[in-house]
């Protein structure tokens, strides 16, 4: 298969598992996954699985990632925080849609990988800190939209209060080992409303920045 046989592939598994809005098809269409996945895997990179990446973490599916993306209704004016850097991948789609895109992960390695990539890929609007994203981060705050990759039993308190109003947060919530729920919070002049989007699996939100890195 060539290249763009398996972008066509790679767009279509997208599609069908209902990822529709045209702005996120199109940052999915422009922002390569290989270069997120190092060694091995870096060759399944089109095919809509989570994969392993360094520090017993997962690059998420692709498909998880657009439905996420496009439940967050980014607008171009938009600043992003997300939580759970990962190998970058979600933050450099988020990228394509935001002004400005915070990202944070736990591991200093996956933040120092992450930041190669996007260096590499000249996405000068990403900055990616070591820090426990469970509190956010209260210099950057408040932000137009916050996405949470990992999972948490409730959503955390500092991010409720780091969303803008009008504001919308997309986070998995749930034990890790039992089923989770994906959610959306919208904050408003009153308070929150909160709807529930589908079931997923995401690795837990963990306490802490890693001491190994
Ligand atoms: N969004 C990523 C995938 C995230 S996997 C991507 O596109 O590849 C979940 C990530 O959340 C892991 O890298 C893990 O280290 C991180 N994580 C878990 N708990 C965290 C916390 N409290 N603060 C910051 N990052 C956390």
């Amino acid at each position: 298969m060539d290249e763009a046989e398996r972008k066509m592939q790679f767009l279509y598994a997208l599609r069908s598992r209902g990822v529709t809005n045209a702005a996120v098809l199109t940052a999915m269409e422009r922002i390569d996954r290989a270069p997120f996945i190092r060694g091995y895997f870096a060759e399944r990179a089109y095919e809509d699985m989570p994969l392993p990446i360094a520090c017993g973490q997962t690059i998420s599916q692709p498909s998880v990632v657009g439905l996420m993306t496009q439940a967050l209704e980014i607008s171009p004016r938009d600043t992003v925080l997300e939580v759970g850097t990962g190998s970058g991948y979600q933050a450099a789609i988020l990228s394509e849609l935001a002004r400005r895109v915070y990202t944070v992960d736990r591991h200093s390695r996956l933040v120092r990988e992450a930041r190669e990539v996007f260096d590499q890929l000249a996405l000068p609007n990403i900055t990616a800190f070591t820090a426990d994203g469970s509190f956010g981060l209260p210099d950057q705050a408040p932000f137009d939209r916050i996405l949470v990759t990992a999972a948490a039993e409730d959503p955390p308190g500092p991010l409720l209060a780091q969303l803008k109003v009008g504001g919308i947060m997309v986070l998995p919530v749930g034990q890790s080992d039992a089923v989770q729920h994906l959610i959306r919070v919208r904050r408003t002049e009153t308070g929150l409303d909160y709807d529930e989007l589908r079931p997923v699996r995401f690795v837990p939100l963990v306490e802490g920045v890693a001491r190994d890195g």
